[in-house]
């Protein structure tokens, strides 16, 4: 850290941590005691503030409401055996949040406003990350543009934000996808490497169409011939097909993600080759029928390892092996936790201490 960020911090009179149920929670339905806030409005970033969780009063007319100049970034917080605290690999996060900006015409974020921020507020709220297995605190650092005009221009004021939450798992079981040939999620020369607000309301109808048939997840093929395996979900596509570990090479339509990073590098340092290109829809499902197919997944922060266990194509459904059975990603699962928890050697340096 180059310079320590002077945060004005407010602290709530009665925090909500005896009322939470740490046994029952739902995806981003609970957030924690305080929240961080700043603003950006003659060119600069100010009024760096971590304050109650709550409600903040803004006009309707902000153009992130009409126009979606919005978009954000999601990472986790874990609860070591030790009692500290880590942030796994922020500084990855920080620089996608300013891809993102960038493609949305809105400003830059300093990556150490990004982590002292995250850092300040997790270090705070730091009783709220749970010490149990498969749960942490999920961070949500965002950017919204609060210009209150109605003209379709970038925005010359922002707020950017930060929620964090308490979470367990995000799938409990393995999912039945769908590869899908009519919707899109991105095209090229669109913004799908972007954590987008936009991108995911346009995700939610096809969502729902597939949840209507029966799928926990849908795959995307690309916009011009669906005939190429993009994402799957909000998480990376991963194969092992013949002993290789093959994703989409990353472009205009793939959010890079870091979970993808990491698994890559990780299974690199384990001999097995990768192969970062396009995935056609056609191998995957000759692979499937052959047994080629050893495993498949979606890799992203908030479902980790979420193993696929059939994938449908044109109205079949292929089936794949027991997860339980699946050395791969049973291997990253392990090697995964056992580094954000603290329970084996962080060689990476991914793991950023937050609470000694
Ligand atoms: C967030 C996201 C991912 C996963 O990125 P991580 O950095 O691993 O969390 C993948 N695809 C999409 C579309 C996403 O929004």
């Amino acid at each position: 850290m180059t310079e320590t960020l002077d945060i004005t911090v407010t602290k709530t009179k009665k925090s909500r941590l005896e009322e939470t149920d740490f046994n029952n929670l739902i995806f981003g339905h609970t957030f924690a005691d305080h929240m961080f806030v700043a603003d950006y409005a003659d060119g600069e970033w100010k009024n760096f503030q971590i304050v109650p969780y709550g409600e903040i009063g803004l006009s309707p007319a902000i153009s992130a409401l009409h126009y979606g100049q919005a978009f954000f970034e999601g990472l986790k917080a874990y609860k070591h055996a030790d009692g500290k605290v880590s942030v796994f690999r922020p500084d990855k996060n920080a620089k996608r949040f300013n891809k993102s900006a960038a493609r949305l015409c809105m400003p830059q974020l300093p990556e150490e406003i990004f982590v002292q921020s995250i850092a300040t507020l997790v270090d705070l709220d730091q009783a709220w990350v749970p010490a149990k297995a498969n749960h942490s605190l999920y961070i949500r650092p965002f950017m919204f543009a609060t210009d209150p005009y109605l003209g379709v221009n970038p925005s010359h004021t922002y707020k950017y934000m930060v929620l964090i939450g308490p979470v367990g798992p995000y799938f409990s079981k393995t999912l039945r996808v769908k590869i899908e040939t009519h919707f899109t999620r991105a095209a090229e020369g669109g913004m799908g490497y972007a954590k987008a607000a936009g991108n995911y309301g346009g995700a939610m109808l096809p969502g729902r169409k597939a949840a209507e048939e029966g799928f926990d997840q849908l795959i995307w093929t690309d916009a011009k011939e669906h005939l190429y395996v993009e994402e799957m979900g909000a998480a990376n596509a991963m194969f092992l097909l013949d002993g290789k570990l093959i994703t989409a090479s990353t472009r205009d339509t793939i959010l890079e993600g870091v979970t993808r990073d990491t698994v890559i590098t990780l299974a690199k340092e384990w001999g097995i080759p990768v192969e970062e290109r396009r995935v056609s829809v056609a191998e995957i499902i000759e692979g499937a029928k052959s047994g080629k197919l050893t495993d498949a997944f979606g890799a992203g922060t908030a479902a980790t390892i979420a193993s696929v266990g059939s994938i449908s194509y044109q109205g079949e459904e292929y089936f794949l092996s027991d997860p339980k059975e699946r050395e791969f990603s049973q291997k990253l699962l392990k090697t995964l936790d056992g580094i954000r928890y603290g329970n084996i050697p962080d060689t990476h340096g991914w793991n950023y201490i937050v609470h000694e």
